[in-house]
């Protein structure tokens, strides 16, 4: 095989000893493989090029004064997460039979030369840590891909959940996605015997406006009105469309009172509108609303609240239309 078949030229080995006929003996033998070699001859000068270089191997002697090479391997794991210098392999060399080889190895080492070894045996032990420390290379960098891939696909899933929630045309939630949260809003208010209005709100005459002016236009009109209602309302509050001009709002702790106010508030503000048709003409449009308050007798259900606001909102337009009608007891 040739000397750089294994794909690891290049690969950035880190050889420690304080005796530097060692480090020499090591780097000729490892020299025909066409790796990058950095030196250091003591534990401190070992942690400051480790550091520096970012090294994908530490061949390491034992002992040495000062900063052991158990101790520095020790340091290299402890500091083995990404914050820190990520996995470097550590072969650990050793003059003696007796010392440190059960220690090297239960301290994180990943291998163990005795010295005087023979280059073919370090050359091999060399390449397959080398190749363990590109495999880890590799699962590190796939699993940050993964990381992104997860957060981005959480990120589209947002994304989905809320479009099947919204109306496009007004920007409002849609009927389905308010009846999600109008079961959870009455169970709480009845739980807690809170107050909870219901408005129900449908423009005037509105197929006229379409008739007259263009659908463009009534589709204009609805947006315009839709932000009327969130404008007037409160953040808390929740405003759906309905249907085709029929909007609908959920007041959590309002009481009758102020649920007639904010709808007066509303009936006014639309009114108020003077929407420009064909670049000049002002249209004024109207509303009818529906406001029933949670909790009174006649009212048991969610379906009974919204059944109440409708029967309002038909009162209205019986009435003659652009006012509000509440439910009474
Ligand atoms: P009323 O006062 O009794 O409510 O009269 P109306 O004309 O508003 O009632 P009707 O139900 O007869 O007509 C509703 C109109 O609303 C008809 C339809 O074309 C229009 N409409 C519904 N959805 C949309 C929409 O998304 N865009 C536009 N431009 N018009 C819509
Ligand atoms: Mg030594
Ligand atoms: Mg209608
Ligand atoms: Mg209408």
């Amino acid at each position: 095989m040739a000397p750089d078949a294994s794909g690891l030229a290049g690969r950035k080995v880190l050889i420690v000893d304080d005796d530097r006929a060692n480090v020499e003996v090591v780097r000729s033998g490892l020299a025909p493989y066409g790796y990058r070699f950095f030196e250091a001859h003591d534990g401190a000068q070992a942690l400051s090029a480790i550091r520096q270089h970012r090294p994908d191997l530490i061949v390491m002697d034992v002992e040495m004064p000062g900063l052991g090479g158990v101790e520095v391997c020790r340091i290299v794991k402890a500091n083995q997460n990404e914050s820190g210098f990520g996995f470097i392999p550590v072969i650990l060399m050793t003059a003696s039979h007796r010392s440190g080889k059960v220690e090297g190895l239960e301290l994180g080492a990943d291998d163990y030369l005795v010295k005087p070894f023979d280059m073919l045996e370090l050359s091999a032990r060399v390449k397959s840590m080398l190749r363990l420390k590109a495999l880890q290379d590799e699962l590190v960098s796939k699993n940050r891909e993964l990381d992104l891939a997860n957060r981005e696909l959480e990120r589209k899933r947002r994304e989905l959940l809320e479009l099947s929630r919204t109306d496009a045309l007004t920007g409002l939630i849609n009927r389905r996605y308010f009846e999600e949260r109008l079961a959870v809003e009455f169970a709480r208010s009845d739980r807690y015997r809170s107050p909870l209005s219901c408005l129900m709100l449908d423009l005037d005459h509105f197929k006229a406006v379409n008739d007259t002016y263009g659908h463009a236009f009534g589709d204009r009109v609805l947006q315009e009105v839709s932000k009327v209602v969130v404008k007037t309302l409160r953040d808390v509050d929740l405003v759906a469309r309905y249907g085709g001009e029929e909007l609908i709002a959920l007041l959590p702790e309002t009481g009758p009172e102020e649920a007639m106010r904010a709808s007066e508030r509303i009936r006014k503000g639309i009114a108020e509108l003077g929407l420009e048709a064909d670049g000049q003409k002002r249209v004024r449009c109207t509303a009818s609303i529906g406001v029933a308050t949670f909790p009174v007798p006649a009212i048991e259900t969610s379906e009974a609240l919204l059944r109440a606001a409708d029967d309002c909102l038909y009162a209205a337009k019986e009435a003659g239309r652009n006012r509000v009608c509440q439910h009474e007891e």
